[in-house]
């Protein structure tokens, strides 16, 4: 159960965002199955492909992949230092997969800003800050634990004593980074550096979005004066990640139309401008370096979700262990495939059937089949 948290300054739009979200059409409660909490939301992870297999296999069940969106309150400055709810809060952030970082991108008079002066950069700055102190005293308290222990076991030759000094001198270079101003998350680690950094729980390892919370008028026109700004700071702080706008007002309302005509109507009169949710969802999903594959059939067509890279074996396994305990091989068809043959039926004829061994990479948007052995 994969989770994103919600995290930035106060008043910036999260219970906004989150409520929205969660009234809007991709929340689970639009799944009958599903039941949402106060502060957690099952959102379910857009993709046209499933729906196209929902329609053309004619089943009654449709079961996209989800992922849980968790509102975390409290961040002020200081809270790493224990200012506000402080650790408290920090240590929800410990527990999510990744991170969706509300910044406010929008003046309005009637709404404080905690610091002020509506300033993006100053807010992702202090965010930033208080997620990287926090790590610098986890990885601090660790080399303070265990300095003596390495220092008393000298040069000792011993294979658990040198896997506890090559993690010791990993940590410490992490904390070195860290300490100069980085996010850990975008050093250049070994498979070995990450297995030490996964064991410490780090908050700035997670994968960040920043979502910049825009006025109605601004998303509609699809400018804002903020949002170069704060372009800018992630180019500089955190190159790579992504930023996508949107703007709470504009969702609020529009997750509040019941109506699937007053929703096309409402985005019709608004230049046609959709709501960033199924964007930011799919964002914050692949943040997570994952991806789905598919199976369908007469009961269900379902999007099943599994890490980039994964064999067929650990695909099978999120359906079932039993499944890929004796998996002998597995059925697939390219999604594209079926689609250009037209059906299941068609595609066999055509001889686009692949056969995959367990030890095969299986790939996003692949229709799986598995043969296990008993
Ligand atoms: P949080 O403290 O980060 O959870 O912020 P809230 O979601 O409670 O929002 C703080 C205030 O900003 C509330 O009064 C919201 O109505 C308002 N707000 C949120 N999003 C927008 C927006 O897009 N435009 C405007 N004008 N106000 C907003």
């Amino acid at each position: 159960n994969l989770k994103i948290g919600v995290v930035g300054l106060p008043n910036v739009g999260k219970s906004t965002f989150f409520n929205a979200i969660t009234s809007s059409s991709v929340a689970a409660e639009n799944y009958p199955f599903c039941t949402i909490d106060p502060e957690e939301s099952r959102v379910a992870v857009p993709d046209e492909r499933l729906d196209w297999l929902y329609a053309n296999y004619k089943t009654g069940n449709r079961t996209p992949a989800f992922l849980t969106v968790i509102d975390i309150a409290g961040l002020v400055k200081g809270a790493s230092a224990g200012q506000g709810l402080g650790n408290a809060f920090l240590s929800h952030i410990s527990s999510v997969d990744g991170i969706f970082h509300v910044v406010r991108a929008f003046t309005d008079p009637d709404v404080v800003h905690v610091e002020g002066e509506v300033s993006p950069a100053r807010d992702l700055e202090i965010i930033h800050n208080e997620l990287r102190l926090k790590d610098l005293a986890m990885l601090d308290k660790f080399i303070e634990n265990n300095r003596r222990n390495i220092e008393r076991m000298g040069s000792s030759g011993s294979v658990d004593d040198r896997k506890k000094r090559d993690e010791f001198a990993i940590i410490v270079r992490v904390r070195d980074w860290v300490s100069e101003g980085n996010d850990v998350r975008k050093g250049d680690w070994s498979n070995k550096d990450i297995e030490a950094i996964n064991a410490q729980h780090l908050l700035t390892a997670k994968p960040v979005t920043y979502l910049a919370n825009v006025s109605e008028k601004d998303y509609v026109r699809k400018k804002n004066k903020f949002l170069p700004l704060i372009k800018k700071w992630i180019d500089e702080n955190n190159p790579g990640d992504k930023l996508i706008p949107f703007s709470g007002a504009f969702e609020t309302a529009l997750a509040a139309l019941e109506d699937p005509q007053q929703k096309a109507d409402f985005v019709a009169a608004r230049d046609n401008t959709a709501s960033a949710f199924p964007k930011i969802i799919t964002t914050g999903y692949e943040s997570l370096n994952l991806m789905h594959f598919f199976t369908a059939g007469e009961k269900e067509c379902r999007a099943w979700t599994c890490r980039k890279g994964a064999k067929m074996t650990d695909a099978a396994r999120s359906i079932h262990n039993d499944i890929a305990d004796s998996l002998i091989q597995v059925d697939i068809m390219k999604f594209e495939d079926l689609k250009a043959a037209g059906s299941e039926a068609e595609l066999k004829a055509a001889g686009k059937l692949i056969i995959r061994g367990k030890d095969a990479r299986i790939e996003d948007g692949d229709i799986a089949y598995f043969r296990s052995g008993e």
